[in-house]
């Protein structure tokens, strides 16, 4: 994905109040008082103010899931805001279960790509509402994306645009079904390789797009996710075109064969996803022909095997 959906752990486990909960009656001392209740031993239990307010807090984050933007910022304590982060920043059973769980809720593929960008590898947990201002939400299963290091610093603590909107995409809650990235491939005679045009054309995603730098990752990405392509294009030539009476009927299976993998991909990454973008582009360009890329990047076994090919 770019703009996909990975799924929210509550889908799975209903209560995500559970988590904060087993983190802070785990907690010691000062934090332990200030996060669950300064007499935990007390039947029935007397909790701390700030654990009724969390309580209440995640009920609203719960119910704004689709309107994130209008959550306030509350004000705490110094000593609640340390505790809460505090949460999150120091380790725990739970909290480890926790981000595993998450993760492996996910397909396949998200179970270790970012949710952000679907390019890079999942290396922390990114706080969708920036901890630093939302202290309270710094362990809620819902404000948790699986993220790369790339992503996770370049989104850093931002979280609204001056004119309210959210600035970046919420891989839980949102999906974009269109394809909002138009791509273009072309082939540079000169150096015998290919090069990607990839523009956004939906100024909905502006933000996230160029705060990412999706567009410039992209095509980098582009280009490696080709030459794989182009190197099986080649290697299953080499081992099938013999089967072939003609090549009019091997490029008739070839391209069913590109075409598969490319819904593949749809499925597996979604519609805006780098590798099913390629795939499309590849498939609707001039460029999807054996001949062609046997004869521009082919060795000298498949050229010959071509000509075998051609004169059958
Ligand atoms: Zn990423």
């Amino acid at each position: 994905m770019v703009l996909d959906t990975i799924v929210p752990i509550s889908k799975l486990d209903e209560v995500t109040f559970n988590v904060y909960k087993d983190v802070a009656v785990n907690k010691r001392g000062s934090r332990k008082k200030i996060l669950y209740s300064s007499d935990p031993k007390s039947r029935p239990i007397i909790y701390s103010n700030l654990y009724r307010k969390i309580e209440q807090k995640y009920r609203i984050y719960e119910l704004r899931t689709n309107s994130l933007e209008l959550l306030m910022e509350d004000t705490f304590l110094d000593e609640e805001k340390e505790a809460l982060q505090h949460c999150y920043s120091s380790s725990s059973k739970a909290l480890s279960e926790l981000k595993e769980k998450i993760i492996q809720s996910q397909s396949k593929f998200y179970q270790s790509k970012c949710a952000y960008c679907g390019i890079d590898s999942i290396s922390c947990m990114d706080h969708y509402v920036p901890k630093e201002k939302f202290p309270e939400y710094s362990i809620h299963p819902y404000n948790l994306i699986p993220s790369c290091e790339t992503c996770n610093t370049k989104k850093g603590k931002l979280f609204l645009q001056s004119n309210g909107t959210r600035y970046i995409f919420n891989p839980y809650f949102e999906k974009e079904e269109n394809k909002v990235f138009n791509l273009k491939m072309n082939y540079l005679s000169k150096n015998n390789s290919f090069s990607f045009y990839i523009e956004l054309n939906s100024e909905k995603y502006n933000k996230h797009v160029e705060i990412l730098n999706i567009i410039k990752r992209y095509n980098v990405e582009a280009i490696n996710i080709f030459d794989n392509l182009k190197t099986e294009v080649l290697s299953s030539f080499s081992a099938h075109s013999s089967m072939y009476s003609s090549l009019t009927m091997y490029e008739k299976n070839f391209r069913k064969e590109i075409k598969k993998s490319r819904d593949r991909k749809l499925n597996e990454r979604g519609t805006n996803s780098i590798d099913f973008l390629v795939y499309d582009c590849f498939l609707m360009s001039e460029y999807c022909n054996v001949k062609f890329l046997i004869e521009k990047f082919g060795g000298s076994c498949e050229k010959q095997e071509l000509e075998n090919l051609l004169t059958r």
